[in-house]
């Protein structure tokens, strides 16, 4: 073993897990340092309470002088729990959080100072963020974002700042972050969802989103991690051969958590109940040093805020366990990668959750509106569904020979397959007695039950039901949910709106009954979406040619994927349905395409950086030995040397064949790279990256990855794949 990687390791069993003390429940710490409705009660008068609060629940103004009164409040407790800073805390369209420390101290004179904090510094800042990525909406001589307060995600404590959950628009209003788009898309379910429940029930008033996220993610040592430079400017390995053994014997995955990962998580676990994120399962995944954090599901913005949140909290806990955190959604090349299913349903104010499958005819009825109009926003928007998730790195795994696959498609189940299949062929009109008694009772009420041992089967479905919930298994584990969930409860918002203006109008105009109009108007819609519902295997390519026959998307690349953001039909309907505007839509495309560009420059970059400066050295000093050999054979046996050093001459040539193959594509690389960087319109750039520069990637790995096992093991300078993988 090289020296680097024999130091590397030997450090990495300095790491003994850190012990955490805890003899606390967590339910008694849970939330204390969130500025949470108990905390609000204690801190603020009943006036500037009662102003959150109904901010909260029904979106009202706050004025400037109750602003006051409540940013006083929070900084008496921000400083009781040891802040001396706040900050608004934003998302950028970085897909980091962000963050700008201001000090509550303030100087009054006379050499004498205070804390303060006035209500608008809580309510507005202006952080001149003019770097952040804005896809050309703020203009230099504007060049100024504002970050304002949103009270539905409450504000925290985060070591010694208070951080205050904002959203950041540009001067004209456009957003410059993931959330604003979030809460209008939320607002806009809300508002379509309440007037098709009304259908149902009439008392209720508000219907909110509920996200659950799983966040999947590696632990490696951090130092091992440091000596690997792709890991470190590139979040992944760009190469490394595959190990002896690798996930094949399935015995990491829901195995014993080894010790040290065990104390990172028990103290990540710590901090997230501080911060009210309410983590519940852990686990260990299917690759080696690969685990899944889960938590109890929250309304989507909050639990969006959170997912963000936790990320940071991750990398900054991992730090005091000498881990380093892989977000990444494909780091190790031949091992599963890691994804972010989101768990997504909608609840009434009342208490009801409208994809659960309920014990009355009624709210059987009210279940299937619900679950038949998901399944049809989905078929109308796939292609910009698969848009929401497109990344570079999600590339890895959609597409890719790894789940789920880039065909968007819906699994529901045997029993609910049979249900619509039958809904499908009822009467058209009005429906007999007998009729609406077999679909709201007897076949939708058998569902509870069957659904359990029928669900969570289809593991290569993007989309599946799941009893209660959809779970949309496509998302990356880097990605922030908000973009996801904006693009979900936007489409389901406008389909709602449709539906219930086609049951309006049958009501009115064919003088059909409400049931019987609601049950038309979904059969036609089970017949126009049958395409998307799909139960078997999604990563067969008998599927691929199955989808194409149906008219389903299959956008493999992100340069592809992503178009569907600025089609004409997704402009209006974000437009619509008041998510965002034009201008904003654009924005956004433009900013994540560059994204993939740089993405992809940086790690061509790199890998020709490894490839040559490492890994060709590497291999000619290798080399070197084999040749001095070659000549003291030759030296000792004269002319009968060569069938002596036959191996070690074959070698010698393999060797410098591989050496070639990197040169001349590393070579290759670069001029492609500099054709690239010339092309003006940004999407073409984009796919002369992705179709050009990217494939040369694997070409100059393959030839690295066969040097690996080609050259002396104590010359290889590249901390290996069982090496970061394995050690523990
Ligand atoms: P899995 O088999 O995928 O691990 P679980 O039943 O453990 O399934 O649930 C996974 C996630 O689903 C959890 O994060 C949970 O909070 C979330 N979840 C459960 N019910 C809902 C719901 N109504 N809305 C959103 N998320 C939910
Ligand atoms: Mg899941």
């Amino acid at each position: 073993m090289s020296k680097l990687r024999f130091h590397a390791l030997k450090e990495v069993f300095k790491h003994k897990p850190i012990h955490i003390e805890e003899n606390v429940r967590r339910s008694e710490i849970f939330g204390a340092n969130v500025f949470n409705e108990s905390i609000m009660r204690q801190y603020l008068t009943k006036e500037a309470y009662e102003s959150v609060m109904s901010a909260v629940s029904k979106g009202s103004k706050i004025e400037r002088s109750v602003a006051d009164h409540i940013s006083t409040g929070m900084k008496e407790w921000a400083i009781s729990k040891g802040a001396t800073h706040y900050t608004h805390w934003f998302q950028p369209l970085t897909g980091a959080t962000a963050e700008k420390h201001d000090a509550f101290f303030e100087t009054i004179g006379n050499g004498l100072a205070i804390e303060k904090f006035g209500g608008g510094q809580l309510v507005q800042q202006e952080p001149d963020a003019s770097s952040f990525p804005n896809g050309g909406i703020r203009n230099t001589f504007e060049a100024r974002g504002y970050t304002a307060w949103d009270p539905t995600s409450p504000a925290f404590v985060y070591g010694t700042t208070l951080c205050i959950p904002t959203v950041f628009v540009s001067y004209t209003g456009e957003a410059l972050d993931y959330k604003t788009p979030l809460l209008r898309a939320l607002q806009a379910v809300d508002t379509a969802a309440v007037a098709v429940c009304k259908y149902f029930d009439k008392n209720v008033k508000k219907v909110n989103a509920s996200l659950g996220w799983e966040q999947e993610y590696f632990l490696i040592d951090s130092g091992l991690a440091m000596s690997r430079p792709d890991i470190t400017l590139t979040g992944r390995t760009l190469l490394g051969h595959s190990p002896a053994k690798g996930q094949q014997l399935d015995d990491h995955y829901f195995g014993t958590i080894p010790n040290r990962a065990m104390a990172y998580m028990r103290d990540l676990e710590t901090e997230c109940m501080l911060l009210g994120i309410p983590v519940k399962t852990r686990h260990n995944e299917v690759a080696p040093n690969q685990f899944e954090l889960a938590p109890i599901y929250e309304e989507a913005n909050l639990a969006v805020d959170h997912n963000s949140l936790l990320m940071d909290v991750m990398d900054k806990v991992a730090e005091r366990h000498n881990f380093k955190v892989l977000f990444h959604e494909k780091p190790f090349a031949g091992v599963n990668g890691s994804g972010k299913h989101n768990n997504w349903s909608l609840s009434t104010d009342t208490g009801v959750n409208l994809l659960s499958p309920g014990k009355t005819p009624m709210s059987n009825l009210q279940f299937l509106t619900f679950f038949i109009n998901t399944i049809k926003a989905v078929y109308d928007n796939e292609e910009l569904l698969r848009a929401a998730i497109a990344s570079a790195s999600n590339d890895h795994r959609l597409g890719a020979n790894e789940a789920p696959p880039a065909i968007i498609s819906v699994f529901i189940g045997e029993q609910l397959t049979r249900t619509l299949n039958e809904l499908e062929n009822v009467t058209n009109g009005k429906l007999s007695p007998q009729e609406k008694t077999d679909l709201k009772l007897n076949v939708v009420g058998k569902i509870p039950d069957v659904l359990l041992d029928n669900t969570d089967r289809n593991r290569t479905s993007p989309f599946a039901f799941t009893g209660n919930k959809f779970e949309f298994r496509a998302v990356g584990s880097t990605a922030n949910c908000a973009n996801p969930m904006t693009v979900l409860n936007t489409i389901v918002a406008k389909q709602l709106i449709d539906f219930k203006a086609e049951v309006d109008t049958l009501v009115s105009k064919k003088d059909m009954k409400k049931d019987d109009a609601i049950f038309n108007v979904l059969r036609e819609y089970i017949k126009k979406s049958k395409h998307i519902l799909f139960e078997g295997n999604g990563y067969g390519e008998a599927w691929e040619k199955e989808a194409k026959k149906r008219g389903l998307s299959n956008n493999k690349t992100t340069p592809e994927a992503l178009k569907a953001k600025v089609s004409k039909k997704a402009i209006q309907l974000f437009e619509e349905m008041n998510v965002m505007n034009k201008i904003e839509s654009e924005a956004r495309y433009e900013i994540e395409v560059e994204e993939y560009v740089l993405r992809i420059q940086i790690e061509g970059r790199v890998l020709g950086d490894i490839a040559r400066n490492h890994v060709v050295p590497t291999a000619v000093r290798y080399q070197n030995i084999l040749i001095d050999n070659v000549k003291g054979l030759k030296d000792i046996y004269g002319t009968s040397f060569k069938k002596l050093a036959k191996e070690q001459l074959n070698l010698i040539e393999q060797i410098s064949n591989h050496i070639e193959g990197i040169n001349s594509n590393v070579t290759k690389m670069i001029e492609e790279r500099k054709k690239a960087n010339a092309i003006d319109d940004l999407e073409k750039k984009a796919n002369a990256y992705c179709h050009i520069v990217k494939p040369l990637f694997e070409d100059i790995r393959y030839h690295c990855d066969k040097l690996e096992l080609l050259v002396d093991d104590e010359l290889w300078p590249l901390t290996k794949y069982r090496e970061l993988l394995f050690t523990k």
